[in-house]
């Protein structure tokens, strides 16, 4: 389907979670943030609802998310349920990493096709102040583990000053020998990201370039969004680079978002979008639902404004809370 701008939608975020085991300092703060009640999250039937009527209007790629998506129970069989909608062509999964090695057999059995796995440092010390836990061997087992099954396989690492500025070349050379990419994410000023000091994927670049030689763009498609790919020689794995702020891609925003309480979510950077809660409470059906999410989609704003002023609509919540 498209949008009221004549975008494309055709992918979703579903966040299964507003909890986590980590603490990332860019994402929580220290002390986490007060969970939503159980019973205010969706129940993994209704999330398939919701899948069911959108995949009605043309979405065809899910992406699980959280929180942390692997501290839902029942995470694998959802992923079986949402396999088995019709047009839902592929499900994907964001995770911090620390629960795969344990979780990834059933998630594999139930056809999950790929997974990206959030890690923004291999030194242990670093790991231990940037999530304030000490769970990093997890997931660099996690890393190899999705590799040998096979599933396609992305790094995320978002480059901070603070933490990670000076490690950028040895996250790259994780794609050095083996299959998988991994990419550097810009750090969003949204809740505790406001207070760290973001490097640009310019400079990342020219970081990496001192380290390996100049880069050659990669023109193929990998996956489900706005990353810019890059070879490098001798790498098995490809670069990707997401710049939401330096290269703001909103006119080719693909997506909507499902946080964990039910509230479609229209711009990452707003708060505009429509709770499906009630509706699926009361009965609502496919059709009605669809209808309502059509809807709400023609509304979906133009572009964030990260740069710009505070204004009413901005969303407050916690990149936890919203899924990423
Ligand atoms: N817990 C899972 C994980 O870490 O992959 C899934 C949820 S997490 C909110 C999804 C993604 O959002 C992670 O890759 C994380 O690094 C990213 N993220 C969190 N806060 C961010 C921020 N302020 N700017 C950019 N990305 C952010
Ligand atoms: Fe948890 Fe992911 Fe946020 Fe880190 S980025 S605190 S792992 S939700």
């Amino acid at each position: 389907m498209t949008d009221g701008k004549g975008r494309i939608i055709d992918y979703i975020r579903v966040s299964l979670t507003d909890r986590c085991n980590l603490r990332c300092v860019y994402c929580m703060p220290a002390q986490g943030v007060e969970p939503e009640p159980y019973e205010n999250l969706l129940t993994l039937e209704e999330i398939t609802r919701v899948c069911a009527a959108a995949a009605r209007l043309g979405i065809s790629k899910v992406k699980l998310t959280g929180g942390e998506p692997l501290v839902r129970k029942g995470c694998a069989a959802l992923v079986g349920m949402l396999k088995a909608i019709p047009g839902i062509r592929e499900v994907t999964m964001t995770t911090n990493g620390v629960l795969l090695p344990r979780e990834l057999p059933a998630l594999v059995e139930n056809g999950l096709d790929a997974v990206n796995i959030s890690l923004d440092t291999l030194d242990p010390e670093t790991f231990r102040t940037l999530t304030r836990c000490s769970m990093e061997e997890d997931v660099r087992k996690a890393i190899r583990r999705a590799v040998e099954a096979g599933i396609r396989v992305k790094v995320n690492a978002i480059p901070i000053e603070e933490y990670n500025g000076q490690s950028l070349g040895e996250l790259a050379a994780l794609a050095k020998d083996q299959p998988l990419d991994v990419r550097f994410i810009e750090l969003m000023p949204i809740g505790e990201g406001k207070h760290l000091t973001p490097i640009g994927n310019e400079e990342v670049r020219r970081r990496l370039e001192a380290d390996y030689g100049p880069m050659t763009p990669w023109e193929g498609k990998r996956g489900n969004g706005p990353a810019v790919y890059y070879s490098l020689p001798g790498f098995t794995g490809k670069l990707g680079f997401i710049s939401a702020i330096s290269h703001e891609f909103c006119g080719e925003c693909n997506r909507v978002r499902l946080t964990s309480t039910g509230f479609l979510k229209l711009c990452l950077h707003y708060n505009d979008g429509i709770p499906l809660r009630e509706l699926l409470r009361t009965g609502a059906g496919e059709e009605e639902l669809a209808g309502v999410i059509q809807e709400a989609i023609q509304k979906k704003p133009l572009h964030h404004n990260f740069g710009g002023c505070e204004t009413p609509d901005m969303d407050h919540h916690t990149m936890s809370q919203i899924g990423g």
